[in-house]
């Protein structure tokens, strides 16, 4: 299939310590193939030497090109960019912290080639401490349970997607992007590879817990309307419970056949039970008005504040990123 374009991806945030093993690695893998390629590297503000480095890579190969964002837009956002400043007609993504090995390619090609038009990889075994395997399990089995599309299980952003589905990923404006929950929204023909998710080579998790957090919510909340639809499951159980309740106390009242009580524990248990309620019922609505609100500002994704290596045909991205 010589003539091919393939597009790697990587989002990088102070990776210093992995880069020259990623691209050594990564370019002795696509060395191997037979096909044309660029490796992309979104370097999402890193405080470190990490863009240096890449300015290296890109010195001495033209192969490698970097977007370098204004200030840190999180891993989806530089995911995001990557995707939108691909050519390749196929586009693959990895972290960039080794823990997708780079090895990984040739199996992704071997699919697109049978046709799938995505490849995703499948986490067989993950090396994370082991609270953390249980929440992603957990976390991947709810929304799999809750989400109208079908997400497949434990699968992270590490895929292959062809040129057509880049494409049509590009045109979704949504801002908060869950890629992971978009490539299977968009359908086509689809397959999972199994591998083994490495731990990261260097360096702390880029992740923070909240950041995860956030990726987790937006994952249920960009996919699933059920938080919002339980909680009128939730209203209307509680109220048809207290309406019986009250019938029962009226009877009480009339008929007198259970001793009354002064009933201050019922009561509390009833407020604070009904206010727990509520609380969470409106914070529901809260995490889905707050990404409508973010929808409705319309600011773009990201904001580039450089590229390396792109030819005039990105010359509209590039306007419309970076303000030049
Ligand atoms: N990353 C990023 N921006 C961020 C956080 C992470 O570009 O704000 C990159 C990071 O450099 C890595 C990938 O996203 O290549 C995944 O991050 P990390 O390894 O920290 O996440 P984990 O594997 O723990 O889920
Ligand atoms: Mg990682």
């Amino acid at each position: 299939m010589s003539g091919n374009l393939l597009s790697v991806i990587f989002p990088i945030y102070n990776e210093e310590e992995v880069l020259p093993h990623l691209y050594e690695r990564t370019r002795n893998v696509l060395a191997a193939l037979d096909l044309d390629y660029e490796i992309i590297f979104i370097n999402d503000a890193s405080r470190d030497r990490s863009l240096e480095i890449l300015q290296g890579f890109n010195r001495s190969d033209p192969k490698v090109k970097i977007l370098s964002f204004s200030r840190n837009f999180g891993h989806q956002m530089a995911i995001t960019a990557g995707l939108q400043f691909s050519r390749g007609d196929a586009v693959i993504i990895l972290d960039g912290d080794l823990q997708d090995p780079p090895e990984i390619i040739p199996r992704f090609l071997e699919k697109w080639r049978e046709g799938y038009q995505v490849v995703y990889a499948v986490r067989a075994t993950r090396k994370d401490p082991l609270l953390m395997r249980i929440l992603y399990k957990t976390y991947y089995r709810l929304l799999k349970a809750i989400s109208k599309t079908e997400i497949p299980l434990d699968s992270g952003d590490c895929c292959l997607v062809d040129r057509k589905v880049a494409n049509l990923i590009n045109a979704i404006p949504e801002r908060n992007r869950f890629i992971r929950g978009l490539r299977s929204w968009v359908g086509f023909r689809q397959t999972g590879i199994r591998y083994d998710r490495d731990k990261r080579f260097a360096g702390k998790p880029k992740y923070t817990f909240f950041k995860l957090l956030h990726l987790a919510m937006d994952g249920i909340i960009s996919f699933s309307e059920i938080p919002l639809k339980i909680s009128i499951l939730i209203g209307f159980f509680v109220s048809i419970s207290s309406l019986l309740y009250s019938v029962y106390l009226i009877a009480n009242t009339i008929f007198n056949f259970q001793h009354r009580i002064p009933g201050w524990a019922s009561i509390v248990v009833g407020i604070t039970l009904l206010g727990g309620v509520q609380l969470t019922v409106m914070g529901f609505l809260g995490e889905y008005i707050i990404r409508i609100f973010d929808e409705v500002k319309g600011r773009p994704p990201y904001i580039l504040n450089g590229c390396i290596g792109f030819d005039d045909h990105h010359a509209e991205n590039i306007r419309r990123y970076s303000g030049l």
